[in-house]
C-alpha cells in the first residue's frame, strides 16, 4: 500500500491526524468514503479485497468475429485466447446456427467468469454450440461491475428485426446522457455497462435493415468503440471514426472445400493461432457488413460515418497494450517498441565510465522486453557498451485468481510475480526498462528487489513520457488522484518533479522518454490533423469528456 497516497487521500478527506487504525481498516475507510464520493475504482477495489493488482494498467477487452467458418466456436475460442492479454475478467461466445425446423438463424451462447481456459474448459460444448459464424469478447471492465455476470459480453437481444448480439472494446464517453434518455422512455437495461446503449439505440431504429439500424446508432454514440455484431444472418463489424481502438480484418480458406471464411478481430495475433491472413484495418468510421453475398463475391461491403476532424488511435496500445507480435493500426507493435527503445537510448545521458563494467540492459517482462533489445542496439550504435540480461524473471502463472494466504504485503505481491537473477546484477551499472509508471508502487518493490543482488547503480528508464492523466477511452486507469505523477504536482518544474518521483522509487537516475521522442517512434499517418490520441500523457482528450467518469459501477 503505497503511504504517500494514504496520505493524500487523507489530506482529501480532510483528515490530517496519524492514523491510529490499521492499514486493513484504513483501506476499508477510504474504500466507503471513495465510494460515497463516486471515487470507487476497481483497483481500489481489488487492493481494499486484498487482492493482486500486478498490472495497475490493465487493457479493456478484446474482440472476435468470423463468417462462414465450419468451426465458428472454436476458432473465436483460439481468437480470444491470443487476445487474452486484452482481459481476463470473464469470456463469451455467441454463434449464430441455421435451424432447419424453423428454418431461420438462432443464437447460441456460452459465457462465464475467468480467462477463456477456464470458460471453455469441456470440449463438448464446442459440438452444441455448432453453427456458421461467431463473434467473442473478452472482459476487462471500464463500465459496469467487473463481478456481474449480466455484463459478461457478447449481449444479445432478440427484437423486431430478429436476434442482435455485440462484443464491444472501448468506451463511450455520452452513455450517461444516452442512458438516462432511453431509461426515461422505458428502456430497460439489463447490464450497468455502456454497450448495451448501442443494441437499444438500434433496436429504436426506424430502418428495416440491421446495417443501416447499427449505422443510425453509431450515429449518437460518441467514444471509443470497436464492435463485432451478429446481426441474424450477417456480421457487422464497425470502428469508431476517431479509430481509438484497433480492428482488422482477416481472412482464411479451407483445405479442405476451399471456402472462404472472413474473420474480425482486436489484434492480428488472433488471425495467427488459427493461421487466418491479415487482410488491413477496418478503418476509423467504417461500419463493415460480411454475409454470404460477402463471401461469394470475396467483397464486403461498408458504409462510413462522418468522418471526425481528427483521428486518436490510442498511442499507450503501442506503448504497453497490445502483444508485440501483432500488428495494429497498419503497423507491426514489435517495431515501434523497438523504436521507442532506440528514441529511448538516443535521449539517455547514461554515461559509460571507462574501467566500469559494461551496462547490463533489463527489462521489466514482458512489455518492456522489445523497448529493451532496441535500447541496446542503438547504444551500441553510438558506441556506447551495452548488453542485454534477462535479469528479472516473471511467474508467469501468477494468474487472477491467485491468493496469497495470510500476507497482505505488497512485497510478497511483486515476489510472487517477478524474481532476480543475482548473477547478472551483481556489481553491474543496471539500466532498468519499463513501459510506463502508474503510481509506482510496484515499480518501489521492484527497485528494491533489485538492490538485494547489489548492482552498483539501478538507472530507470521509461519507454514513454510520464502518465499526467487517466483514461476515458476503455483503458483501466486509476483516478488522476492516484497517479504518482499527481503525488508531486504542487512542483514548480518537470524537473524537480521527476527528482521526487526518482527520491520515491529509490533509484539512482530515472529517465522518461519525451514526447517527441514517443511520437518519433509511431508511424505517420499521412494527411491527418492528428493521428493519435496521447491524452495519458499530455492531457489534450481528443473527445470531451465533461460527462464522464472513473466509476464504472455507478449503474450497478
Ligand atoms: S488516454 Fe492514453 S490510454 Fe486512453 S486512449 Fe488516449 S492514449 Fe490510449
Amino acid at each position: 500500500m503505497n503511504s504517500q497516497f494514504l496520505l493524500s487521500c487523507k489530506k482529501q478527506l480532510g483528515e490530517t491526524k496519524p492514523c491510529e487504525h490499521g492499514e486493513e481498516e484504513l483501506l476499508q475507510r477510504l474504500f466507503s468514503i471513495y465510494r460515497l464520493n463516486g471515487y470507487v475504482h476497481s483497483s481500489l477495489c481489488r487492493s481494499a479485497a486484498g487482492l493482486p493488482n500486478f498490472n495497475v494498467l490493465l487493457p479493456m477487452c478484446g474482440v472476435f468475429g468470423v463468417f462462414n467458418s465450419k468451426t465458428p466456436a472454436e476458432d473465436t475460442f483460439y481468437g480470444l485466447y491470443s487476445l487474452q492479454h486484452r482481459g481476463q475478467e470473464a469470456a463469451g461466445i455467441v454463434v449464430a446456427d441455421y435451424n432447419k425446423v424453423k428454418k431461420k438463424t438462432l443464437f447460441k451462447q456460452h459465457k462465464g467468469m475467468g480467462l477463456v481456459s477456464e470458460v471453455f474448459r469441456d470440449e463438448t460444448m464446442f459440438d452444441n454450440l455448432g453453427g456458421y459464424a461467431a463473434i467473442g469478447h473478452n472482459r476487462y471492465s471500464t463500465t459496469g461491475s467487473s463481478k456481474s455476470i449480466s455484463n459478461i459480453q457478447p449481449f444479445s437481444l432478440t427484437y423486431r428485426s430478429g436476434s442482435l448480439a455485440i462484443a464491444h472494446n472501448g468506451n463511450l464517453t455520452n452513455s450517461r446522457a444516452l442512458r438516462r434518455e432511453l431509461t426515461e422512455l422505458g428502456v430497460i437495461f439489463q447490464a450497468s455497462s455502456d454497450t448495451e446503449i448501442i443494441p437499444h439505440l438500434a433496436a429504436r431504429s426506424r430502418e428495416k435493415e440491421p446495417l443501416h439500424q447499427i449505422y443510425e446508432a453509431l450515429l449518437q454514440v460518441q467514444g471509443a468503440y470497436s464492435i463485432v455484431i451478429l446481426a441474424n444472418n450477417q456480421l457487422i463489424a464497425a470502428r469508431d471514426p476517431y479509430g481509438f481502438r484497433p480492428l482488422a480484418l482477416g481472412k482464411k480458406v479451407d483445405p479442405l472445400t476451399g471456402e472462404l471464411a472472413y474473420i474480425v478481430a482486436s489484434e492480428t495475433c488472433a488471425f495467427d493461432i488459427i493461421q487466418a491472413e491479415y487482410i488491413r484495418d477496418i478503418e476509423p468510421g467504417e461500419i463493415l457488413l460480411i454475409d454470404h453475398l460477402a463471401v461469394t463475391n470475396e467483397k464486403p461491403t461498408s458504409l462510413f460515418l462522418p468522418p471526425s476532424k481528427r483521428k486518436a488511435r490510442c498511442i499507450f496500445e503501442y506503448v504497453y497494450f497490445a502483444r508485440p507480435d501483432s500488428y495494429i493500426f497498419k503497423y507491426s507493435v514489435d517495431k515501434v517498441r523497438r523504436n521507442l527503445g532506440k528514441n529511448l537510448a538516443r535521449e539517455s545521458n547514461i554515461v559509460h565510465q571507462p574501467g566500469e563494467k559494461e551496462l547490463t540492459v533489463v527489462s521489466v517482462p514482458d512489455s518492456s522486453n522489445t523497448a529493451a533489445l532496441g535500447f541496446v542496439r542503438e547504444s551500441l550504435k553510438m558506441e556506447r557498451p551495452a548488453r542485454f540480461e534477462h535479469g528479472l524473471i516473471r511467474n508467469h502463472y501468477v494468474g487472477r485468481t491467485f491468493i496469497q494466504p495470510g500476507i497482505h504485503s505488497r512485497d510478497i505481491k511483486v515476489r510472487s510475480k517477478y524474481n532476480i537473477v543475482r548473477g547478472v546484477l551483481q556489481g553491474r551499472p543496471i539500466i532498468l526498462i519499463d513501459d510506463s509508471i502508474v503510481r509506482g508502487t510496484t515499480a518501489k518493490m521492484l527497485i528494491k528487489l533489485i538492490r538485494e543482488a547489489d548492482p552498483t547503480s539501478i538507472n530507470l528508464h521509461i519507454s514513454s513520457p510520464p502518465i499526467t492523466n487517466p483514461c476515458f477511452y476503455g483503458m483501466d486507469f486509476p483516478t488522476k488522484r492516484q497517479l504518482l505523477t499527481h503525488m508531486f504536482d504542487n512542483l514548480d518544474n518537470d524537473m524537480e518533479e521527476i527528482e521526487k518521483i526518482r527520491e520515491y522509487i529509490g533509484v539512482d537516475s530515472l529517465k522518461y522518454l519525451s514526447m517527441q521522442g514517443l511520437m518519433n517512434s509511431v508511424p505517420a499517418f499521412e494527411h491527418e490533423e492528428g493521428s493519435y490520441c496521447t491524452a495519458c500523457f499530455s492531457g489534450d482528450y481528443p473527445i470531451q469528456v465533461s460527462d464522464v467518469t472513473t466509476d464504472k459501477e455507478e449503474y450497478d
